[in-house]
């Protein structure tokens, strides 16, 4: 499972690679202070009507994890974008679901690599306008993996943002690798929730919301929506 997922995933990206060329008139930005977008994958935008929807694989799933989504839930509609916590489905997490949707899985060590999740756009949407993605939490999250509390609950709200179409805003080296939490920071030394590994707020207040940097990336999904005249 873990395996069909990381080469679908692979595959997405080799095929976006060659495929990514710009082909829309329309000037948007792709990156800007702390937020970066997947157009590697073809995503440039999010619908500002349509309503997009959180679906879980299971119950179990949809019970642990609306309430930890939540409070993310609700910054994101107040940005603009209009999504929702809905129920159940089956979901394939090597393939994606119906359109607008965000589906939501777990699956153990998803990236291979102990504590890390997964989270992906449905790569080359029509118009570069996101129709959602596919989450896979580590498993291993829920069966005594250390983990603090914030970093759970943040890396729990950083991958559907990944499928809504944020990228990690990270600065990379010479060879283009990311630069570990090389990211931006508040004056109270708060990185963007977006920001490779473990990025966001770290209080019991706070943690598992969107970074003013993170809000600004979602504003800027909308913004090339409607530069492209998408409403
Ligand atoms: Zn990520």
């Amino acid at each position: 499972m873990r395996k069909i997922f990381a080469v679908s995933a692979a595959a997405a990206l080799t095929a976006c690679a060659l495929t990514s060329t710009p082909t829309h008139a329309a000037a948007f930005a792709t990156v800007g202070t702390g937020w970066r977008i997947t157009s590697q994958l073809g995503v440039t935008s999010v619908s500002p009507s349509k309503t997009y929807t959180i679906t879980f694989a299971t119950e179990a799933m949809r019970k642990r994890y609306t309430p930890l989504l939540a409070p993310a839930v609700t910054q994101i509609n107040a940005v603009g974008v209009h999504l929702k916590i809905g129920g159940v489905e089956a979901v394939n997490p090597a393939k994606c679901g119906p359109a607008y949707h965000v589906q939501i899985t777990e699956m153990y060590r998803p990236m291979g690599k102990a504590g890390f999740s997964q989270g992906m756009p449905c790569p080359n949407p029509p118009k570069g306008v996101g129709i959602g993605g596919i989450v896979a939490y580590d498993s291993e999250y829920w069966t005594g993996y250390p983990i603090k509390a914030y970093t759970l609950r943040n890396t729990l709200v950083h991958e559907p943002l990944h499928a809504l179409g944020l990228d990690h805003p990270n600065q990379r080296d010479a060879t283009g690798t990311e630069i570990p939490r090389g990211c931006v920071a508040t004056s109270y030394g708060n990185i963007p929730i977006m920001c490779s590994p473990n990025g966001g707020y770290q209080t019991i207040t706070s943690m598992g919301h969107l970074t003013g940097f993170d809000t600004a990336g979602l504003k800027a999904l909308l913004t090339n929506a409607k530069a492209q005249g998408i409403r």
